[in-house]
């Protein structure tokens, strides 16, 4: 379990107080920057039979019972019901039918695990890898568990979105927000071409993104995605047809990306995220440019509410189809 780059300062930092931990942490920061594995690092190293310079030691049984999520002191909570990593979390997100919310259950099975002394002398841990997908009554039952915590239990809490999160359950936490990788610890994550990966970063934001989308196969539909998106004339029938090849929110947040670009375009004379694609580029005249921001509202709205559609082609043809109106705009009239 190797400690991402950037997290390895703030890691040794705060495993440097370790003894002077409170009973429960808040993880925080953006999506996608890799909190879930700093709070396994975390966990390991708190459990690491034999530390090195505060860090985990990655050799030591503990060491790997935590690489296996099998470790007897710690507990994990997560949407899924199972283990999995932050990165897997989003991908199961992404094809899913599954649970988005922790629910009351998963809290109140913490019950025995709380109780029992720790099985190696050292921390009892309770994982929750989302805690803003805890429901209220989840939250409810977590937050008596905080008010009176059993001595030697820590929780670690991660979390994107802190307004999530119960104000009590917030006040009970000490806090620590996680910053983004900077662009050159996110090139050398990567471990491509510097120009590739600052294409892919101006696309997914963050390095754990980008590499999930190179891992899922996704990434390389992008560039004929957007070569048939900007076909003068294209056909929905054709569109449609290889939109429903992309995973939804891939495909939902492209298609956003790129009407943003051009909006862009038309503004700023610069687009900002699909920046790699050769694709043949119009020039944006003020007289659609009304159409564009139209269009890019409600793209914004199906990215705020996509809930897994039971029938995700009629979401993607309505709203396609007022980009076949601009496309011939865009391309007929230049
Ligand atoms: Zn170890």
């Amino acid at each position: 379990m190797v400690t991402l780059a950037w997290h390895v300062k703030p890691l040794t930092e705060l495993l440097s107080h370790r003894g002077h931990f409170p009973h429960s942490l808040l993880i925080h920061g953006p999506q996608g920057i890799g909190k879930v594995e700093f709070s396994y690092s975390l966990v390991q190293s708190l459990l690491c039979l034999a530390p090195v310079n505060h860090l985990s030691c990655q050799q030591c049984v503990a060491c790997h019972w935590v690489a296996q999520r099998q470790h007897p002191d710690l507990m994990i909570l997560n949407i899924e019901g199972n283990v999995t990593l932050e990165e897997d979390a989003a991908e199961d997100k992404a094809k899913d039918k599954k649970s988005t919310t922790i629910n009351v259950d998963a809290v109140r099975d913490l019950g025995p695990f709380l109780t029992v002394g720790a099985q190696r002398n050292g921390y009892k841990i309770v994982l929750i890898e989302q805690a803003d997908a805890l429901n209220i009554n989840a939250a409810n039952a977590l937050l008596k568990a905080l008010e009176e915590p059993p001595p030697n239990v820590l929780f670690v809490l991660v979390a994107d979105q802190l307004k999530r999160l119960l104000p009590t359950i917030l006040s009970r936490c000490q806090k620590l927000a996680l910053r983004a990788p900077n662009a050159k610890e996110s090139c050398e994550y990567l471990k491509i071409p510097e120009s590739e990966a600052l294409s892919l970063l101006a696309v997914y934001g963050t390095p754990l993104n980008s590499k999930r989308a190179l891992e899922q196969g996704v990434e390389k539909l992008r560039h004929s995605y957007l070569t048939l998106l900007t076909t003068p004339q294209v056909q929905l029938t054709e569109l449609s047809v290889l939109a429903q090849k992309i995973p939804l929110e891939y495909w939902l947040d492209w298609t956003h990306k790129w009407c943003n670009d051009l909006i862009s375009q038309y503004f700023l004379q610069k687009r900002f995220f699909h920046i790699d694609v050769a694709v043949n580029l119009p020039t944006v005249e003020k007289v659609i440019i009304f159409d564009l921001l139209a269009w890019e509202k409600q793209l914004k709205q199906a990215k705020r509410s996509l809930r897994h559609p039971l029938v995700p082609k009629l979401l993607i043809e309505s709203l396609l189809i007022p980009w076949l109106s601009l496309n011939r705009s865009l391309y007929l009239n230049p």
